[in-house]
């Protein structure tokens, strides 16, 4: 077969690799860190997690959780990983990140048929077969040469990080373990406050100073990582109905229901670091440290890593892919991840692990194939292929990409979404039976 050249070992880029190694396709994957950092990765490791250490839900009543699932089926290697390598997080699927990155550095490695460039890519390839799977971050050089070749309006919005904090600067007498409504093993720790407590907080987070952000627009936070800041202004109950609603966090100490609770997620297998849950944000790292150490039990804490806003650049892809991940003006020339406007970290390595089958099929001489909108994995390649271009929008896995159930309507939404997600994975079944042996 003919040999594919991957840019970008994160998440997408990874899975790419993987799939086309094990089809026994040889890979040149370039990858520009640690010679070239990007401003959220702070390791060479290949599919570094820049944020949060969740992949979000593991049950099959979410897009999310269903994904996951198709992505296990097709053999992923991100899917591998995070399954070998998670922490307790409740119903979702959170991992050690140090673990989760090594586990996939070293089964990259190991392969004999993929050869590692460190070093930062410039331009596109012109011929041949290749992925560009740069990711949110891609360097400038190479965005220029994107921004150029997609033809259309460079598109790119900030996104926002939250901050780690030390497990044993956390002050165990005001915290209390559990999971929302006892769901799974009990894997936050809970901050409750007073109504009084609450109020004040949200005061000093509104009037807190936040970081220059170049040419950053407020209309341009992206709703699914809005930060803290942002929608403390919106209203002074918001966070109630966000990242601070107490329902079923009652204090098992009091059997009380708090007036506000701050969620804290175990980050890594030690236990030694917590993160915020919902606390992205871009205020200045003092006063996050002043205004975050306001929230109960936090009043030592120590910040191991505060919270970041970064720009996310991404293509206008619906003018510029096909359903397969290909250019619809350079054949042999993909694009995955985050740069095609899919959105997180599973949507990302799952779009890696569509075009990677599709780059192999093309090395090999087959056809390229769409997947079956009533996947997940299609409904994806499905969306940023066809929606508006004028306002096209990152978007996550969700069962609104999906096509409804066709009979009787399934009232109970958990019901139907596992009824959807079971024919999906049926489909998936056929299609990976029939089309792609
Ligand atoms: P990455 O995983 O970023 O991989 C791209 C790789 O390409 C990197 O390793 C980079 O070093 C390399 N690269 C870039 N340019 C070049 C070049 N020219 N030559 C060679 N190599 C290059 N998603 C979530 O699900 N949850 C979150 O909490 C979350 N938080 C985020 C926070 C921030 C600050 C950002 C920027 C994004 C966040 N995302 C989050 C979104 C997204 O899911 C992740 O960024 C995800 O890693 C995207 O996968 P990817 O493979 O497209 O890009």
């Amino acid at each position: 077969p003919k040999s594919v050249t991957v840019i970008g070992g994160g998440l997408a880029g990874s899975e790419a690799t993987w799939q086309l190694a094990k089809r026994g396709i040889p890979v040149d994957l370039y990858e520009m860190r640690p010679q070239k950092m990007t401003p959220a990765h702070k390791t060479g490791e290949l599919a570094e997690l820049v944020c949060t250490n969740s992949m979000r839900s593991n049950q099959l009543s979410n897009a999310v959780g269903l994904l996951k699932e198709e992505m296990r089926q097709l053999d992923s290697l991100v899917m591998a990983a995070a399954d070998r390598t998670q922490v307790p997080a409740g119903g979702a699927l959170a991992v050690d990140r140090d673990d989760f990155s090594a586990y996939i550095t070293q089964k990259l490695h190991s392969l004999t048929n993929v050869t590692f460039h460190d070093a930062e890519v410039k331009t596109l390839p012109q011929a041949g077969i290749a992925i560009v799977a740069t990711g949110p971050l891609t360097s400038d050089a190479l965005a220029e040469q994107i921004q150029q070749f997609s033809g259309a309006q460079s598109l790119h919005f900030f996104d926002a990080a939250a901050p780690i904090v030390a497990a044993d600067s956390i002050d165990q007498e005001i915290v209390y373990r559990k999971s929302r409504y006892d769901k799974g093993e009990a894997a936050y720790l809970n901050c409750p406050m007073t109504q009084e407590e609450y109020e004040n907080f949200a005061q000093e987070l509104v009037k807190a100073e936040t970081a220059a952000v170049h040419s950053f627009e407020q209309d341009n936070v992206f709703e699914g990582c809005m930060p803290i800041e942002v929608m403390a202004a919106r209203g002074a109950k918001t966070m109630l109905f966000g990242p601070l609603k107490p329902v079923g966090l009652e204090d098992p100490r009091t059997g009380k229901l708090p007036y506000a609770v701050v969620q804290l997620r175990q980050d890594n297998a030690a236990a030694s670091m917590y993160n915020l849950v919902g606390f992205q944000t871009h205020l200045k790292y003092g006063e996050q440290k002043r205004v975050f150490s306001l929230i109960p039990g936090l009043a030592e804490a120590r910040f191991i890593r505060y919270g970041k806003m970064h720009r996310n650049t991404y293509m206008a892809s619906p003018a510029v892919l096909t359903k397969s991940y290909e250019a619809q003006k350079q054949a042999g020339l993909f694009f995955a991840g985050q740069v095609t406007g899919v959105e997180g970290y599973v949507e990302s390595a799952g779009s890696g692990l569509v075009a990677g089958i599709n780059a192999a099929r093309a090395a090999l001489g087959q056809a390229v194939v769409s997947f079956p909108k009533t996947t997940a994995l299609g409904s994806m390649a499905n969306y940023v292929t066809t929606a508006s271009v004028k306002h096209f929008q990152p978007m996550n896995a969700s069962f609104a990409l999906i096509p409804g159930l066709e009979g009787k309507k399934v009232r109970n939404k958990r019901e139907r979404h596992e009824k959807i997600s079971e024919r999906s994975l049926a489909q998936l079944a056929e299609f990976k039976q029939e089309v792609l042996t």
